[in-house]
């Protein structure tokens, strides 16, 4: 730790993009108050990654499936069991490399602090503006194909564009995936599509041929913060995972839901019935939500008068987003107190050594 640094603070992350975003928000938020950060994952994941962040130094610690992470395992199961035991040997033993360096790392975080929250944990640029050089995550598991998408992008009228991406892990059944094909096309909306190279294979036969370049764009990933601050978006369709949800929030874009698992029906429903600020694409008994139903949310937030509320309430919510974070912010507040907790408790131990 250096003379400037107040305290150090090791940052576990669990190897998904999802979870990586925010915590690597937050650690640039602390390094903006002078707490230094290390921030340690799996050493398969880092081999994966197509983009690191050069702010803040990085460690690996092992699941014990160096080469192929989860994929080498047989079994979600087996790799849980595997990283609980070997993660938390490597996990010690990079404590212990700290200590002797001289940047002892603080005891775990929920012992000696209350949960507090913070956010929306997306790059400073896009809500306070206070940290210059935080224009985005900086680390991605996927290429993004950013000039395909802002090129096309600017030459669409403003609010006309549907952007539609199910995050970074979502399968769709190949029925699903043709029902919104179907849905996005009937829509008669232009729309940026983003479907995984994984998922491709379940497009429905010559929908890319046939789609013309007025009509829409399929990419197998884009830099989705550049993409929803984009003045020709309208609306985001979206599987509801929680840093699509809040970037969409942050961003003021009103939400069409189509959500799959996990947290994504909960965060659904945040939107829609506490925000205000999206619709659900009900499925029908089959699980399967139907193109009929896709064109019709779609219109609904669009173009519809009956939208016009979540059109607005998209629009308070950034404000509110852009708040919360500004300095004086309740989760400005928050990380303060939780630094200033961190000093004193980093001081204690100094003095306890002497
Ligand atoms: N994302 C992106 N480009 C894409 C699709 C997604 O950068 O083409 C990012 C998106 O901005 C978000 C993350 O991937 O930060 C997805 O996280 P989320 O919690 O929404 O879903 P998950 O991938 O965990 O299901």
């Amino acid at each position: 730790m250096t003379t400037t640094h107040k305290a150090h603070c090791l940052v576990l992350l669990y190897p998904l993009q999802g979870h990586i975003n925010p915590m690597l928000q937050f650690s640039k938020r602390l390094q903006s108050k002078r707490v230094e950060v290390t921030i340690a994952t799996t050493k398969s994941f880092l081999k994966e990654m197509k983009e690191l962040p050069n702010s803040v130094s990085i460690e690996a610690i092992s699941d014990g499936y160096d080469d192929g992470g989860i994929d080498q395992a047989k079994t979600f199961e087996a790799y849980f069991i595997r990283f609980k035991e070997v993660g938390s040997d490597t996990l010690s033993q990079l404590i212990q490399k700290l200590a002797n360096s001289g940047c002892p790392v603080i005891d775990w975080m929920s012992k000696i602090y209350p949960i507090k929250t913070i956010g929306p944990t997306i790059p400073s640029m896009y809500l306070d503006k206070r940290l210059h050089d935080d224009k985005e995550y900086g680390l991605s598991m996927f290429k993004p194909m950013t000039n395909e998408c802002l090129n096309w992008l600017n030459h669409q009228p403003i609010n006309s564009v549907l952007y539609v991406s199910f995050g970074s892990l979502a399968k769709l059944e190949s029925e699903q995936m043709e029902e919104l094909a179907w849905g996005l096309k009937n829509s008669n909306k232009s729309f940026l599509w983003v479907v995984r190279s994984s998922e491709e294979s379940k497009l429905p036969n010559n929908f890319l041929e046939e789609l013309t370049s007025e009509k829409g764009l399929v990419v197998s990933w884009c830099p989705q913060l550049q993409v929803l601050e984009h003045e020709s978006i309208g609306c985001f369709l979206t599987q509801c995972g929680w840093n699509s949800t809040l970037e969409a929030i942050s961003l003021g874009v009103p939400m069409v839901e189509m959500p799959q698992w996990s947290d994504q029906p909960t965060n659904a429903k945040l939107v829609k019935d506490v925000w205000e600020i999206g619709v659900r694409a009900k499925q029908d008994e089959k699980g399967i939500v139907r193109r009929g139903v896709i064109e019709e949310c779609i219109k609904l937030v669009m173009e519809e008068d009956k939208g016009k509320l979540i059109r607005e309430n998209a629009k308070k919510w950034k404000e509110i987003a852009r708040n919360v974070v500004d300095e004086g912010g309740s989760s400005d507040k928050n990380i303060e107190e939780f630094v200033s907790k961190l000093v004193t408790i980093s001081q204690v131990i100094k003095n306890h050594k002497k």
